[in-house]
């Protein structure tokens, strides 16, 4: 059973039907099925939102000064981060969000030990902001996140895959799905679960990686059960 988890959610999982923009129909959805998941159990909840929903530096961006791309994408992160906020407590949850990108007026700064404070206190902790600096993404803000405040597991949500496949599954039938997987094996193979940076942190402090459909009936209960879901990548 995990006491203390971070969850990464992509920026798609507030967008609307085109994967732009935040939907406040899908977000409360989400918002619902993340409170749901969490009612009346001991589990710590941290959430790193990302912003591929609005902007992605290297995509988006190309062109520009790359800094500066990367720079917009952080922002798209924290409009992500309030729009969540807003949901989750509509459905009844506490949360704080917590930005790595100073914007006192909207949200608070990220500090390690508040941080720690508020998921003891039952809050959910939505970062913002990613790690505060460019060339990265959100997925190296979610190992850097769970390894300081201690999370047992980085929590890969997926919209409608249900782990790491040898090939894509949408394009491949007869694609193959690992139950478990070594961190090298990702690296060495290539295998879409984290970018470079985020799966050699991973690895080399032994930070477990769990990659799951977060749309699936119960998943996320039996995920912080302890249950096996998904595919499961340790060292
Ligand atoms: N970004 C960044 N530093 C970070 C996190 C994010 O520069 O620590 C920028 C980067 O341009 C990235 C964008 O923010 O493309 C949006 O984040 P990401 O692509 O991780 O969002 P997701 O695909 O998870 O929605």
């Amino acid at each position: 059973m995990f006491k203390r988890v971070l969850l990464k959610l992509s920026g798609e999982f507030l967008a609307d039907e085109n994967g732009f923009g935040i939907s406040p129909n899908t977000t409360a959805r989400l918002a619902r099925l993340l409170t749901a998941a969490i009612a009346g159990k001991e589990i710590e909840l941290a959430i790193v939102i990302g912003g591929g929903n609005f902007w992605r530096g290297a995509r988006n961006g190309a062109g520009m000064d790359a800094a500066t791309a990367d720079y917009i994408g952080m922002l798209g992160t924290v409009m992500n981060a309030m729009a969540l906020q807003d949901a989750m407590e509509t459905a009844g949850q506490p949360t704080r969000v917590m930005s790595a990108i100073h914007m006192a007026a909207v949200a608070e700064p990220y500090i390690r030990r508040r941080a720690m404070r508020h998921l003891e206190k039952g809050r959910v902790v939505i970062f913002g902001g990613g790690n505060g600096a460019p060339f990265f993404t959100t997925d190296t803000t979610s190992t850097l996140r769970a390894l300081e405040i201690g999370a047992e597991v980085v929590l890969m949500a997926k919209n409608k895959v249900d782990g790491v496949y040898d090939s894509d599954p949408r394009k491949n039938p007869d694609a193959k799905r690992y139950d478990t997987l070594t961190h090298l094996d990702v690296v060495e193979q290539r295998l879409e679960v984290m970018d470079a940076t985020a799966i050699t942190l991973c690895m080399d402090k032994g930070l477990p990686i769990v990659v799951f459909d977060l749309f699936e009936t119960g998943n996320l209960e039996r995920l912080f059960a302890g249950e096996r879901v998904g595919t499961l990548i340790q060292t």
